[in-house]
């Protein structure tokens, strides 16, 4: 049996693109793009045998079949050898029972999905195998060149495509915004040997630049709009039914460019299509309030999401004004009846350090989801025993300058309420005994 795939327009102008070639936009109208694969071959192995297929690779677990992407690679890019396949064991990730925070929100059955337990700290790696390993491949098979792979980033797409570039030996290029991304994001890429643009804009102004870059042909286009990075995404809503056997109530996923919300649904609609499913979680698309285009639109009844200035947040990887991937969450919304939840910097603060205090460590953006969980839950949308995924997107440990301030109370705007700074004393037997009894009440 042959698998295949396709480009096919969003908006359903009819025509099909190869996945081999640099097509973003649809040529006919200019809108998005969706890969499509060809299920009714994949109907015919039946699901059933579908799960025994990756259990046998699992257990064998050599490369590449040690990264959750390429175990099911017939559902994310049957067309790739493996010769060209990239990847660093990427995917995989826990799936972790928060209980003691879960209980703090009001929830009984709250996990975390680790998509940050990565090579390049995000879950950025997963959409990124696949987009670099679709480049080898096309170019192996002389229908696209390409001088260089280009993106716009908030941090963690550079530092995702500065890695896997330089382990296909493909030249790259960052447009970051100057001054608006972590110490930890930024040297990612400048370690990795891509050529770091450092640019006075924000993400909006960079991913606009690096777009008429790739039009003019000059690079190729690695941002989310790219539809290849949502195949390799879309794994993680695989390995969530898979670890929780079955499909949870709620999957909350926090929201910036909206690609990642899409390739959840598309994940999901997936394992329905192919009969492994019957029903879809609905989604929750959280944003920063600084950063909320498509909370205001969503709360407007709008179906078009009009652009923001992105304010400053914490939560630098979703600080984006005009999400490129809007309509592609809009309909991700409308088919799981969604949800779209905001939460303000001091609720984001609050909320990390309290996961922080449960042994989670997580970074910014996973706190705006679980803000929305504790909002949602306090208003009864979300069930005391429904099960809630919250897709952690990040390593915590990319944010260590934004923890450090939260702890030594220098946050501007923001009260840190659950400050833990260090205690600072003589080394002397005494003191420390003294200090000791004091902090355990003894
Ligand atoms: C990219 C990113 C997001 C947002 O994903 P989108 O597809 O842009 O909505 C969220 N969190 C982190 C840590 C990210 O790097
Ligand atoms: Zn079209």
């Amino acid at each position: 049996m042959t698998y295949s795939a396709f480009l096919r327009c969003f908006e359903g102008c009819p025509g099909e693109h190869p996945l081999h070639a640099a097509f973003y936009r649809c040529p006919k109208c200019g809108g998005l793009l969706d890969v499509v694969h060809d299920v009714e071959a994949l109907k015919q192995r039946g699901a059933r045998r579908w799960i025994d297929l990756f259990q046998d690779r699992r257990v064998d677990g050599r490369y590449p079949y040690d990264s959750g992407v390429w175990l099911r690679r017939e559902w994310v890019a049957p067309e790739v050898g493996d010769a060209s396949i990239v990847s660093m064991g990427e995917g995989a990730t826990p799936l972790v029972k928060a209980g003691l925070l879960g209980q703090r929100l009001g929830l009984e059955q709250l996990w975390i999905k680790q998509c940050g337990q990565s090579p390049t700290g995000s879950f950025k790696d997963l959409g990124m195998t696949v987009l670099v390993s679709t480049v080898v491949h096309a170019m192996r098979k002389g229908t696209l060149s390409v001088r260089a792979v280009a993106c716009a980033s908030t941090g963690d797409t550079s530092a995702a495509l500065a890695a896997y570039g330089a382990r296909a030996g493909l030249p790259v290029i960052v447009l970051l915004p100057r001054g608006k991304i972590s110490t930890a994001q930024l040297v990612q890429p400048i370690a990795a040997g891509a050529k770091v643009l450092s640019l006075d804009t924000d993400f909006d102004g960079c991913m606009k630049l690096v777009r008429s870059l790739a039009e003019s042909g000059l690079v190729y286009l690695a941002n989310s709009m790219n539809a290849l990075r949502l195949e390799g995404q879309k794994t993680v809503a695989f390995e969530v039914v898979e670890q929780l056997g079955g499909v949870p109530d709620w999957l909350v996923v926090p929201s910036g460019n909206l690609g990642n919300v899409y390739a959840m649904f598309r994940g999901f609609e997936l394992l329905r299509t192919l009969g492994l499913i019957e029903k879809l979680p609905r989604l929750v698309a959280a944003q920063a309030a600084q950063a909320d285009p498509l909370y205001r639109a969503w709360s407007a009844g709008k179906q078009e999401v009009a652009p923001v200035v992105a304010g400053e947040t914490v939560a630098s990887a979703i600080q984006i004004g005009n999400p490129v991937s809007a309509p592609r969450a809009m309909r991700a919304l409308s088919a799981t009846s969604g949800v779209v939840e905001h939460a303000t910097e001091q609720e984001i603060a609050d909320v990390g350090a309290r996961a922080d205090q449960a042994g989670l460590y997580v970074c910014p953006h996973t706190a705006v989801a679980l803000s929305a969980v504790e909002k949602l839950r306090g208003r009864g949308v979300i069930g005391v025993g429904e099960r809630v995924v919250v897709v952690s997107t990040a390593n915590g440990l990319k944010f260590t300058d934004a923890k450090v301030r939260y702890h030594e109370g220098a946050l501007s705007n923001v009260v840190s309420r659950f400050k833990n700074p260090p205690t600072e004393l003589a080394a002397n037997e005494g003191a420390v005994a003294d200090a000791v009894r004091a902090l355990t009440g003894a």
